[in-house]
């Protein structure tokens, strides 16, 4: 059983305040270190514990449950170590995630590889360490083909394939990927897609799993659970085709979405696996395993940005809280404010929350356009300078995920344990980028790369 949803939440803002005054008192945070980025490490401990449990509560005793963390949500090693502690795995998309989960020191068998892009040298050495595959598309499966053929011996990669049941979008056109003409897996509804993909399997004994992921963050319960029917109609076909239990593991994929409007998280992990067990009872009766690849539903609740005030100003009858967290941490919700708002919380000088009234007023970046805006026309205590303004729910696809704009440093980031007897215990997790670190990720090792660039007939 789940904690009830409400003291979690509340426990968890307890937390939150706790780190932000603590990161104030211990000097993480200030003048000099003006943007950071918070991990709440008891939050994602507890959703980590909580996902294995709805799954465990759904499946038959014994049923192979892998469920690997999109690396993509939060790239960072000491989170990767902290899930592998407790229990889950990594789904990776390119080498540089690969080689975060590695250092992590997640065991080959707890990773899987997705990417629509994978290129011969990335899927060899992925069949080398046997690390699961799902083949994106045909040519793909194609270049499978002639390595498992040259291969020494056999891969102990179990190896699959992505399927996209177009069964349709969510709120997010950029966050859905089960619609027509996505560009993910094999589109099951195209002229004569299904029966190749029967037939691909029959060919080939050694293709093992069926892969679905319908989409992440604006993708309502009803259709993520279609995604997986879909799939797993699909396995029972080719296995009734081949005569035998030839897939074996489902991969459902992630996406379940979290409420950025409030604190509490719904949907959970156990109402969908719930609703899992509802509408694809075959799903848990043992005779498939199981991956899931969840990212945004596991880390976004337990990340917080939080950025000092530098000035507050007024234009045109606006208050404007001029911060430090803004497109280079808040890509998504800076230019699609729309599809992503964040809550804002407003604290005071020593980290302590602001009071209210509520004043109506724009919470904007560091960068140097006019859109720079993290929150606009937004009610929140008065921000005022030397204040700090924190973006809630930030732990997947915002700090880890810098954007250089205006060459602004990405920021320092620190893991925090809050429910500890003496007070906030911090751990660096990455530290903040240096100005000479900025200027050398920009070529600053060939100053005269261009100015001593002859033309070609004076070499
Ligand atoms: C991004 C992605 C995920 C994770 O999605 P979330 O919405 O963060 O849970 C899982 N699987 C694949 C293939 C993805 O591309």
């Amino acid at each position: 059983m789940e904690r009830d949803i409400e003291t979690e939440a509340r426990e968890r803002a307890g937390r939150r305040d706790d780190a932000v005054r603590g990161a104030v008192e211990q000097g993480l945070l200030g003048p000099d270190a003006a943007v950071v980025g918070l991990l709440d490490v008891t939050g994602i401990r507890r959703s980590a514990a909580a996902l294995r449990a709805a799954f465990d509560a759904v499946a038959a005793p014994g049923t192979p449950v892998l469920h690997a963390f999109a690396v993509k949500a939060t790239p960072l090693v000491p989170v990767l170590r902290l899930l592998h502690e407790a229990g889950i795995g990594a789904e990776v998309a390119s080498p540089g995630e690969l080689a975060l989960a590695r250092a992590a020191g997640l065991p080959t068998s707890r990773t899987v590889l997705d990417a629509p892009a994978k290129t011969p040298a990335e899927l060899r050495e992925a069949l080398d360490l046997g690390i699961a595959v799902n083949a994106d598309n045909p040519q793909e499966l194609a270049r499978l083909d002639a390595l498992v053929r040259s291969a020494p011996a056999p891969t102990r990669s179990p190896l699959g394939l992505r399927v996209n049941p177009q069964i349709g979008g969510g709120t997010i056109g950029a966050t859905s990927t089960a619609t027509a003409t996505s560009k993910f897996g094999v589109a099951l509804r195209d002229e004569g897609a299904h029966e190749w993909v029967v037939q691909a399997f029959l060919d080939r004994p050694w293709l093992t799993r069926l892969h679905a992921h319908t989409g992440s963050q604006g993708i309502p319960l009803p259709l993520l659970a279609r995604g997986v029917a879909e799939a797993y109609a699909l396995a029972e076909e080719i296995n009734a085709r081949a005569g035998r239990r030839q897939v074996d593991t489902l991969d459902i994929g992630g996406g379940l979405s979290v409420d950025f409007a409030s604190e509490v998280a719904a949907p959970t992990y156990e109402r969908y696996a719930r609703v899992l067990a509802e509408e694809v009872p075959g799903l848990f009766d043992g005779r498939y395993g199981l991956v899931t690849e969840f990212g945004r539903s596991l880390l976004a609740r337990h990340g917080t940005v939080v950025a000092r005030v530098e000035y507050a100003k007024s234009a045109g009858g606006r208050r404007i809280a001029v911060t430090h967290a803004g497109v280079q941490v808040a890509t998504r919700t800076v230019y699609a404010p729309g599809a992503w708002p964040l809550r804002i919380a407003a604290y005071d000088a020593k980290g302590h929350p602001k009071p209210g009234p509520d004043v109506v007023q724009d919470v904007a970046g560091p960068a140097c356009f006019s859109g720079d805006l993290l929150a606009e026309g937004r009610a929140l205590p008065l921000l005022e300078q030397g204040d700090y303004a924190a973006a809630l729910d930030t732990g997947a696809y915002y700090f880890a995920h810098h954007y250089a704009y205006n060459s602004l440093a990405r920021p320092g980031i620190y893991g925090f344990r809050a429910d500890g007897p003496g007070g906030v215990a911090f751990a660096t997790v990455r530290e903040p980028q240096t100005v000479a670190q900025v200027v050398a990720e920009s070529g600053g090792a060939h100053t005269d790369a261009l100015t001593t660039l002859g033309t070609p007939g004076s070499r």
